[in-house]
């Protein structure tokens, strides 16, 4: 008996669109689903397979061959078009090498079989495979007559037997998650205990489990496991029996099966999803408490279960923050840390002169067309601003306050009669004092690092926007220009 692996190359890029929608077609009408549901299907991952979009170097390109990576419905589609091909070129009778084939495992593009004819009847076999080109797959292989790696196993022969143990690739790093990382502290403790369980179930004595676990014990220390929780999932996984590790899912979704038929309970357990975060047992606690409102609820209540289970979702991560897949051969000058934020007039969305404020990047004022470069808000300090009544007539001023505090005050001037006269006057005579649609909007932010230089620099700057817009005349509502704030 001889040891081989057959891997097929860049399987999901591969795969031509329409035969892949076939084969899942065909395969949909062997599974008894009826005909709607099929062509829906098909109609959707067609979909999916025609309108994949990429943007490299600042241009969008649309996939039209094989499938994108990313996709969850990647793995199911490609494992299923390999399935195809399998019942149409290997397990067939017009496959004249099936006779070999002592035993065929697949996962998705990786091959392990356990061959009974010569090398040179294999080498055959695949070139047998690889002249189906009609489904564009391309077939490359080894084989050996003692041992053969297959995912993270090692499967060797003895005594006309196989004999599996644990794999790690030459290359292989310490990839195992850091104990100090920011995730759910349950997570991080089940873990050594999950990579015990891969051990036990991989390595078929107890004493190459036991030397793989040393070493796996080393790799959890290096990540900063404390060793007690190591020593205990050690343990756990130890006195596991193998046999049982290893029955097959069917035989398991059985047992579960008969467990969901006894506990008389058809309701699939509701999941509560939400992103990682410190406050996770206050979070779990305030949704375990008021569970009972949803359960009480006739409608919903029949819909879910009596506790939910709490899952998390990923958290952006540093790599998040740095990388990015959009790759671009002009990359712009500015990035996150130096891009300049947003500009503009905004409403700071919170006071109750917001409806008042003028938005935007730029303006129009007395004809004039105005750009505001730096970002200005209600509650900027230092301002020369503009306010802007229905008709179009406008009054400029500067205030080192905030500007909402200082809009409020001409507001209330238009009752009061104290303030700048030619605009009061006009609200009063023109509007009947109502200055609901009166606007106001920043103009310019002065900037100067000592305060007795600023004040004069906000009036020259406030002098210079009255003459640029002639404020003090035509459709302005300020009296005259201070040409003394100049001196
Ligand atoms: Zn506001
Ligand atoms: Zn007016």
């Amino acid at each position: 008996m001889l040891l081989a692996s057959i891997d097929i190359e860049n399987l999901y890029t591969s795969i031509p669109q329409d035969k892949g929608v076939e084969c899942i077609r065909e395969i949909l009408s062997h599974s008894g689903k009826s005909e709607k549901v099929t062509q829906f299907i098909c109609e959707s991952l067609t979909f999916i397979l025609k309108n994949n979009a990429f943007l490299f170097d600042e241009v969008w390109y649309r996939q039209i061959g094989g499938v994108a990576m990313g996709t969850p419905v990647a793995c199911t589609f490609a494992n299923l078009y390999v399935a195809s091909f399998e019942e149409k070129y290997v397990f067939t009778t017009s496959n004249p090498f099936l006779k070999f084939v002592r035993c065929y495992h697949r996962f998705v593009d990786d091959v392990f079989i356990a061959w009974d004819g010569t090398a040179t009847n294999f080498r055959e076999f695949v070139e047998f495979l690889n002249e189906k080109n009609e489904m564009n797959l391309r077939f490359t292989y080894k084989v050996d007559s003692k041992k053969m790696e297959f995912l993270d196993v090692l499967i060797e022969t003895e005594g006309g037997e196989l004999r599996t143990s644990g794999y790690r690739k030459p290359t292989a790093f310490n990839s195992l998650l850091q104990f100090s990382s920011y995730h759910p502290q349950h997570t991080k403790t089940a873990l050594p205990y999950g990579q015990f369980l891969r051990l036990r179930r991989i390595n078929d004595t107890d004493e190459k489990f036991i030397s793989q676990a040393e070493e796996l014990k080393q790799r959890l220390v290096a990540r900063g496991y404390p060793v007690s929780i190591i020593n205990t999932a050690l343990k756990r996984a130890l006195a596991q029996d193998r046999n049982n590790l290893l029955a097959t899912n069917k035989n398991k979704k059985a047992k579960q099966d008969t467990k969901v038929k006894s506990s008389d309970n058809p309701v699939s357990r509701f999941s509560f999803s939400f992103k990682f975060s410190p406050l996770e047992k206050v979070i779990r606690r305030a949704v375990h408490n008021s569970w009972s409102l949803i359960k009480s609820d006739t409608d919903l209540g029949k819909l879910v279960h009596d506790r939910p289970l709490i899952t998390f979702k990923r958290c952006k991560n540093l790599r998040d923050a740095v990388t990015s897949s959009n790759f671009c051969s002009n990359p712009k000058t500015t990035d996150w840390l130096t891009k300049s934020g947003p500009t503009g007039n905004h409403k700071c969305g919170t006071c109750i002169w917001c409806p008042n404020m003028k938005i935007g990047k730029s303006t129009q004022i007395g004809g004039e067309i105005i750009h505001v470069n730096t970002l200005i808000t209600c509650r900027t300090q230092w301002v020369v601003y503009a306010m802007i009544c229905s008709c179009g007539r406008f009054y400029i001023g500067s205030t080192k306050r905030t500007l909402n505090t200082r809009f409020r005050e001409h507001v209330y001037s238009v009752k009061t009669k104290k303030g700048a006269p030619c605009f009061i006057e006009h609200m009063n005579s023109e509007h009947k004092g109502i200055c609901d649609n009166l606007l106001f909007q920043g103009l310019e932010v002065v900037r100067s690092k000592e305060n007795s230089d600023k004040r004069k620099l906000l009036l020259q700057t406030e002098a210079k926007w009255i003459i640029k817009l002639n404020a003090a005349g035509n459709l302005g509502l300020n009296e005259r220009v201070d040409y003394s704030v100049f001196l």
